[in-house]
């Protein structure tokens, strides 16, 4: 489904990502795992298409989109949650959610979204009315997932979801990236520092330390990775 190969990216005449090289196949759920200022964040624009590579491939689908604008992208069905979620704090939940859908098809289905996205985050449904802004943390996180579901993602991004959120929430939100996965065979990239919770939802993931991949695997070898152990997991 997505393969980037080759990618580099970087801010000005700085290169940030060095010849980038991951899969996500249909219905994975993928981890992209490193620490503060790893370059997690810039391959997320890179793939985005709101940061231009210098160099580098990503194909999504057979369709070549690197160098493509962000609209294009959207279109094609990848669809994120971004990093700090940037929510409109003064709309309400339900205005928020009525930005999810986009373009002519997403707008058609937002009914039957919108009721899909309840009955993931029931929540959302009691506090529809009120500001995104008077939320919770948890709770703007999961408006946040919600918006980017009724875009009707192929692909879904979420960007460090857990920063800042109570461990059970986390779990919560993961659960809900976990169904999709299984019941409606859309793919994730989880974006994460928070490397436990991680490696419990993917099925696979890169490490990534000064904008290069330095380890791949799956779940179960990454988490049983000498290097991870040591380096993220403080055992
Ligand atoms: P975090 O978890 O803090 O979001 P990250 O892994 O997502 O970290 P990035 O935000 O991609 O890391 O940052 C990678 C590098 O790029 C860092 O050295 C950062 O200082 C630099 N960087 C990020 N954004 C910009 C920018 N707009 N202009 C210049 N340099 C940037």
């Amino acid at each position: 489904m997505l393969k980037v190969s080759g990618l580099n990216a970087g801010y000005g005449s700085v290169n940030i990502l060095w010849d980038l090289e991951f899969e996500v196949k249909d219905g994975e759920i993928v981890a992209i795992l490193g620490s503060n200022g790893a370059g997690k964040t810039t391959m997320v624009r890179a793939v985005t298409g709101m940061l231009k590579p210098s160099s580098g491939s990503v194909q999504f689908n057979g369709d070549e989109l690197s160098g493509k604008n962000t609209r294009y992208i959207l279109d094609a069905g990848i669809v994120q949650v971004p990093e700090g979620r940037q929510l409109f704090t003064e709309m309400t939940v339900l205005e928020n959610l009525e930005m999810g859908a986009f373009n002519r098809k997403t707008k058609e289905h937002f009914r039957d979204n919108l009721k899909k996205a309840y009955g993931w985050f029931p929540r959302l449904e009691e506090r529809a009315k009120q500001a995104a802004g008077t939320l919770s943390g948890g709770e703007q996180q999961m408006v946040a997932v919600a918006r980017a579901l009724i875009g009707e993602p192929r692909l879904l991004i979420l960007d460090e979801p857990s920063l800042g959120l109570a461990p059970n929430i986390v779990d919560d939100i993961l659960k809900v990236a976990s169904d999709m996965a299984d019941h409606d065979g859309i793919s994730v990239l989880l974006v994460e520092q928070d490397i436990t919770k991680a490696l419990a939802c993917a099925d696979g993931g890169y490490v990534i330390e000064n904008g290069k991949i330095v380890l791949h695997g799956t779940a179960k070898e990454l988490s049983e990775n000498e290097h991870v152990k040591k380096a993220y997991l403080g055992i």
